[in-house]
C-alpha cells in the first residue's frame, strides 16, 4: 500500500449527560478524525485525546501538532505491505500514543476495506472473530446514592452486561452500598482514576465486601509499583488503565503483580499493533483484558468493537 494523503478533521459533539469522572465534568466531546487515503481506498480512525490533560499527557491540540509535523512527513509517500509495518515507523515520535494510533487505526481501517474483509476478521487473521461481544458502560459520579442506582437502573435495563461507576474520595463506599442492596449480582466495578494514595489502602480494602470485578486505576496514572504494593493489601482484583502505554510497561506490571486485570485502549496504546502485542502477552500469561471507552464518536467505537473480537477480550 501506497499512502496518498491524510485529513484531519475535528468536530464537536454535545454529549448526552454530562459524565464527570474525579478529575472533572464533560459535556462536550471534541472529536479528532483521521482520514488516510491509500491504493484508492480510504480508511477512517479517531485521535481519542482529550480537551484537556488530565487522563493522559496528550491533548487534541497536542495531537494536530504532532500529527501535521511528525506523523505526516513519516507516512508521506511511504510503501507498506500492511499495515501492521506501520507502527515501527512511528516509533521515532516518543509517546504520543492517542496522536499516532488515530492516524495507525485509519491504515487497519484501510488496510480491510482494501482487502474486502471487516476489521475484526483483519485484527484475528489466522483466526476468526467472534460473532458477538459483550457491553458494559460506564457511569460518571453522581450527587447522591438514589441518583446513582437511578442511573444504574437505567443501564441494566438497557441490557449493559457490566456497569462500571466513577468513583473519588467520599464518593465511594457509601455509593457502592447502595448498588449492592438494590442489585446484589449484577457484574459491577469502580474506577478511580487515580484519585486516591498507596494511605489509603485500609479505606480501599472496604471495598471488597461488595465482590468487584476489579478496581480501575486506584493510584497514580504512572505510578505500576505502588499498585503492586497495593494489591497485596486488597482482594479485589487492579486493572491497570491509564499506567498501560506500551507492551513494557504491561509486562512490568504484570509481573511485578500491580494488576490482574488490563484495560486496553486502543488510543492509550498507539493503535492496534500494540494492542494486538499486550493482548498477546496478557493472554499467554492468565491476564484477562478489556477495552474501555474514551466518549469517543462511533468511529473510535466501531474501532473498539472489532478490538473486542480478540481472544482474552472477557
Ligand atoms: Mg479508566
Amino acid at each position: 500500500m501506497k499512502i496518498e494523503r491524510l485529513t484531519l478533521r475535528e468536530l464537536r459533539m454535545k454529549l448526552v449527560a454530562p459524565f464527570e469522572t474525579s478529575f472533572g465534568v464533560s459535556d462536550e466531546r471534541r472529536i479528532l478524525l483521521a482520514e488516510v487515503a491509500a491504493d484508492g481506498v480510504t480508511g477512517w480512525g479517531e485521535v481519542v485525546a482529550g480537551t484537556n490533560p488530565y487522563y493522559s499527557p496528550e491533548t487534541v491540540d497536542t495531537a494536530w501538532h504532532i500529527i501535521r509535523d511528525f506523523v505526516w512527513p513519516v507516512l508521506k509517500g511511504a510503501q507498506f505491505a500492511a499495515a501492521a509495518d506501520i507502527e515501527p515507523l512511528l516509533r521515532r515520535v516518543r509517546g504520543h500514543n492517542m496522536a499516532k494510533g488515530g492516524v495507525e487505526a485509519a491504515l487497519w481501517d484501510a488496510e480491510a476495506r482494501q482487502k474486502g474483509v471487516s476489521l475484526a476478521a483483519l485484527l484475528n487473521q489466522p483466526g476468526q472473530p467472534r460473532a458477538e461481544i459483550a457491553t458494559g458502560v460506564s457511569i460518571g459520579i453522581k450527587e447522591s446514592p438514589a441518583k446513582l442506582v437511578e442511573a444504574v437502573e437505567r443501564e441494566v435495563a438497557a441490557g449493559y452486561q457490566r456497569i462500571k461507576v466513577k468513583i473519588k474520595p467520599g464518593k465511594d463506599v457509601m455509593m457502592l452500598a447502595a448498588i449492592r442492596e438494590r442489585f446484589p449480582k449484577i457484574r459491577l466495578m469502580a474506577d478511580a482514576n487515580s484519585a486516591y494514595t498507596l494511605d489509603d489502602a485500609a479505606h480501599l480494602r472496604e471495598l471488597d465486601r461488595f465482590y468487584l470485578m476489579m478496581i480501575e486505576q486506584p493510584l497514580g496514572w504512572d505510578d505500576i509499583f505502588s499498585h503492586a504494593k497495593l494489591q497485596k493489601q486488597i482482594q479485589t482484583d487492579i486493572c491497570l488503565d491509564e499506567c498501560i502505554f506500551t507492551e513494557e510497561q504491561a509486562r512490568a506490571a504484570v509481573e511485578i503483580g500491580a494488576c490482574r486485570i488490563i484495560n486496553i485502549k486502543l488510543g492509550r496504546v498507539g493503535g492496534f499493533s500494540v494492542a494486538r502485542r499486550i493482548q498477546t502477552f496478557c493472554q499467554q500469561n492468565n491476564v484477562p483484558v478489556w477495552c474501555g471507552g474514551m466518549l469517543e464518536s462511533g468511529i473510535g467505537r466501531a474501532h473498539n468493537i472489532a478490538l473486542s473480537t480478540l481472544p482474552n477480550f472477557v
